[in-house]
């Protein structure tokens, strides 16, 4: 694209993903995200003054397209919380450059939006859906949700145009682990395709223990033994899961390994929380403020030469360092205020 400069940060990797909180705010209460005994009625999120307008999200998405951004994903806390989304989604898709544009939910709110999101111009849609045993979803969404509303509402987006929708699951060991076949069959008779998350220890406030993650190598061995798998070519160099593809023809499962097997080397996400932090990494133990930026009389070619000083100097490659045992350092965000 013209005007196109691409920045490499200190270990020379480009900049090419933006993931946009659009609200810490949300309808669940998953334990290993925001577990109710932190997020509890007491809890103080954002307050409006405090989160980014549309238009300022569209500025930073412009701003950031030359240098390298070409996919951009809404996510949250729960981004259909957020008012008139629609609106945000079709601004997006306008600008020139937005290659791909996604959005992650819980999908509880998907059945009644999905249409007003594909005609603003989303592209697709993930949905995270842990279990397909009603119980043991309940138990995770940490309210009680009930299964049957965000299954009707993965269907809707397949019907609005937005599939193959992508479902991902985070396993987490002697919860839901015992239904990974189900899930698996479900995405394959659905046309969808399946991600396998392994559980991370992502901000302070679920107490993650390493024997609750269960390797993706595992998870791959169950599927394997019921379902022949042979491995996809990555379709891009730093493609985050490692796909496979089954032999019977019924489409494709994958893996995100980030604990047994991390890809900080080809990491090329920048994160930008909903108050206009941006984060260079998912476990971040704090952000750049562009608000001020935003806010002042600064144009958009400053706003610019910010955004280049924080990639550059950027270094992050916590799940390397976690691998190898070194993880000391300030509290890290929360996920429900990054965006996951
Ligand atoms: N609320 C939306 C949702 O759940 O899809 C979007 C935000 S959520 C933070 C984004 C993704 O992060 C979800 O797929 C969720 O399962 C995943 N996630 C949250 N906490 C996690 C953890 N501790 N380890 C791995 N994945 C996690
Ligand atoms: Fe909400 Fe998503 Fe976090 Fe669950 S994973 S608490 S749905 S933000
Ligand atoms: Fe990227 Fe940070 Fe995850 Fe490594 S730990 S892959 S640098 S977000």
């Amino acid at each position: 694209m013209a005007g196109q400069v691409q920045v490499l940060d200190q270990l020379s990797r480009p900049l090419r993903d933006l993931r946009v909180s659009v609200t810490d705010r949300c309808n669940f209460r998953c334990q290993y995200c925001m577990p109710r005994e932190v997020f509890g009625p007491g809890f103080r999120f954002l307050p409006r003054s405090e989160v980014l307008t549309f238009e300022e999200v569209e500025r930073v998405v412009r701003v950031l397209v030359p240098l390298g951004v070409s996919k951009v994903r809404l996510t949250g806390g729960e981004p259909l919380l957020r008012r008139d989304l629609p609106v945000l989604v079709r601004r997006l898709a306008e600008v020139p450059g937005v290659l791909d544009l996604a959005l992650t939910t819980n999908g509880l709110l998907l059945s009644r939006m999905a249409d007003q999101l594909a005609d603003a111009g989303l592209r697709r849609v993930t949905v995270s859906l842990d279990s397909l045993d009603p119980a043991v979803f309940a138990e995770m969404s940490g309210v009680g949700a009930r299964l049957e509303v965000v299954v009707a509402g993965i269907e809707a987006a397949g019907r609005a145009g937005l599939g193959p929708v992508k479902l991902n699951c985070v396993v987490r060991r002697g919860l839901n682990d015992r239904g990974l076949l189900e899930l698996a069959a479900f995405a394959r008779d659905g046309g969808h395709v399946l991600r396998f998350i392994e559980y991370m220890d992502v901000g302070e406030s679920h107490g993650w223990r390493l024997d609750e993650v269960v390797p993706s190598s595992e998870v791959l061995e169950r599927i394997g033994q019921r379902w022949e798998l042979e491995p996809e070519t990555p379709r891009y160099p730093g493609e985050v899961a490692t796909r496979y593809r089954y032999r019977d023809g019924a489409g494709e499962v994958g893996v995100i390994s980030s604990v047994s097997q991390p890809f900080c080397g080809a990491c090329t996400r920048l994160r930008l929380s909903a108050d206009g932090h941006l984060h260079t990494c998912l476990f971040s133990r704090g952000g750049t403020d562009l608000r001020p930026t935003l806010r002042g009389p600064a144009g958009d070619d400053q706003l610019s030469a910010l955004v280049r000083g924080i990639w550059r100097r950027r270094s992050d490659r916590y799940s390397e360092e976690r691998a190898g045992g070194v993880v000391a350092g300030p509290p890290k965000v929360e996920m429900s205020y990054l965006g996951g």
